[in-house]
């Protein structure tokens, strides 16, 4: 088996735990129907992006490598356009599945380092739980108070949108 990452800091009985309570869940339940089959690698539009495809997700889920599949970028690039769901020939919902590994991943500090969609992520979901919905303009305040060097870049496009009635 090649380990995505190096520096490995679960003990094994946190992995296990970790893969119990996934397996527990409905997504869980689907996975373990998995053929893998690569249907899913191939219909997504982002695979090319991901450090590892859907077909792969799910093989080291069903391995027991909770670590490797929590920290990886994969889980954040998913877009939920259900292509692998429309296609997979058991009806698994992968678009189900990466999201509650995104969830997972928030909880237990696993989230990708280095990587900025979390933090997206993560203030997206504290909005909706405080106050029902998501405003545009405060998840953009947030994100720049903790990435402060990415705000230039981004108000350069926030006005380029502007300017076209697109925001
Ligand atoms: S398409 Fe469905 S059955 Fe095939 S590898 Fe992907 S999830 Fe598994
Ligand atoms: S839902 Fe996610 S994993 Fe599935 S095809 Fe779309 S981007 Fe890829």
């Amino acid at each position: 088996m090649r380990f995505l990452h190096s520096h490995k800091t679960l003990e094994p009985e946190h992995q296990e735990t970790l893969s119990r309570s996934f397996f527990q869940g409905r997504a869980g339940k689907e996975v373990q129907h998995c053929i893998q089959c690569g249907t899913c690698s191939g219909s997504c539009p982002l695979a090319g992006e991901m450090d590892l495809g859907p077909r792969r997700v799910l093989d080291l889920l069903r391995d027991g490598f909770m670590e490797d599949v929590l920290r990886s970028r994969t889980i954040w690039l998913c877009v939920s356009c259900n292509a692998c769901l429309t296609r997979c020939p058991r009806g698994i919902p992968v678009p189900d599945v990466m999201y509650v590994l995104r969830v997972m991943a928030l909880e237990h500090g696993l989230a990708c380092r280095g990587y900025k969609m979390p933090d997206v992520y993560q203030g997206f979901l504290r909005q909706g739980e405080k106050r029902g919905r998501v405003s545009e303009s405060r998840l953009a305040a947030g994100y720049g108070l903790l990435h402060p060097s990415d705000m230039p870049g981004r108000l350069s496009l926030a006005l380029r949108l502007l300017r076209r009635r697109r925001i």
